[in-house]
């Protein structure tokens, strides 16, 4: 572009500002609102068969219904082969999508880019999942997934708390900080499946069991991946004393059985 050229646009752009993008993919002049691409994702997940106590999209499940055992080949069909392997420590988690296309870049942008403000746009979603799930709708305190305090200096915020921050206003409940991170752990996914409950073991402790004791928790995070973090937090939610605690994350891994 030539130099007046480049000159000139930059005049045009000062005059009439560009409409701000799509808050997830950047699509141009969608008035800073999540454009119908971004929609329509969400909604294909959310017609997708899901593990009902996960809320993971399945693939490649294979039912047979020979050995005529048709109630655990049930409970195949509603469950993903995590989930029945699985210490129930929480009752149920659900996201708003899978942790691909526009969701994953809007949790790139949200966690690793600073770009707070999107926590505005996901909490809205994660109150939609909230009221369409009936479940839920015991729900009566708000806790985030902590970050242990060495990450959440190097962070500067904890990406769980500010979408919790936008759930609990949105569903007008109380927020509850009750749960710390007591150590620092290594990334979960970078350790083999039977490594990550031994990394969290200890890592989690409730700090005023008082503010959550006989109470449903909805329990907040970025991503549910598999589940290893939310379940071992919802093992300590309910060793002091919550009731129930059911699981909310902006998005979720894919379930492969
Ligand atoms: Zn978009
Ligand atoms: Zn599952």
């Amino acid at each position: 572009m030539s130099y007046f050229k480049k000159l000139w646009s930059e005049l045009l752009n000062l005059v009439f500002p560009p409409l701000p993008g799509c808050p997830f993919c950047g699509r141009a002049g969608e008035n800073g609102e999540i454009c119908s691409f971004c929609r329509q994702e969400i909604i294909d997940f959310q017609r997708q068969p899901r593990c009902n106590r996960c809320g993971r999209a399945q693939t490649g499940k294979k039912l047979s219904f020979s050995s005529g055992k048709i109630l655990a080949q049930l409970d195949r069909l509603f469950n993903c082969a995590d989930c029945l392997n699985r210490e129930k420590t929480f009752k149920m988690a659900r996201a708003i999508g899978t942790y691909e296309g526009c969701l994953k870049e809007a949790i790139h942008k949200f966690k690793f880019k600073r770009q707070r403000y999107l926590a505005q746009f996901l909490g809205p979603l994660l109150a939609d999942v909230f009221w369409t799930c009936p479940a839920y709708q015991e729900g009566q305190v708000v806790v985030p997934v902590p970050l242990a305090p060495s990450r959440l200096r190097e962070r500067g915020f904890n990406q769980a708390e500010l979408l919790a921050r936008e759930v609990a206003g949105a569903l007008n409940l109380p927020l509850c900080s009750a749960m710390v991170k007591v150590r620092e752990t290594a990334p979960q996914t970078s350790l083999k499946r039977e490594q990550r409950m031994d990394n969290l073991k200890e890592a989690f402790k409730v700090e005023d069991p008082f503010l959550i004791a006989g109470r449903t928790v909805l329990l907040i995070d970025d991503v549910f991946t598999t589940g290893a973090t939310v379940g071992e937090c919802s093992r300590v939610l309910t060793n002091a004393g919550a009731k129930e605690v059911y699981v909310l994350t902006a998005a979720a891994g894919i379930s492969y059985g």
